[in-house]
């Protein structure tokens, strides 16, 4: 592994990003999820710091677009959990 471990950005990219970007789109012409339609970006397999060809692959729009939703959602349910804090009762629920 490379010391990455000083970053605290999960997405900060390589410089040669575009380079690599342009290889993997090369070496995965198909989306490695669907593996149907036409890769058109870059996707991390695991998300993270590890820019290594061994995880990243070449995916469809769609399929990119639903992968980092997903990703998305989980990162913002482990922050709401972590600022968790109890929620004002229902108006509907306060008895009178
Ligand atoms: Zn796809």
């Amino acid at each position: 592994m490379l010391a990455w471990s000083g970053s605290d950005r999960a997405s900060r990219l390589p410089r040669d990003w575009p380079r690599r970007r342009a290889r993997i789109l090369r070496r995965d012409p198909v989306c490695g999820v669907c593996q149907r339609a036409p890769s058109t970006e870059v996707d991390h397999i695991t998300p993270g710091d590890d820019h290594s060809d061994a995880n990243l692959q070449g995916i469809c729009t769609p399929c990119h677009a639903s992968k980092s939703g997903r990703e998305g959602g989980r990162a913002a349910a482990a922050r709401r959990a972590s600022a968790y804090r109890p929620t004002e009762p229902h108006p509907g629920l306060i008895e009178r």
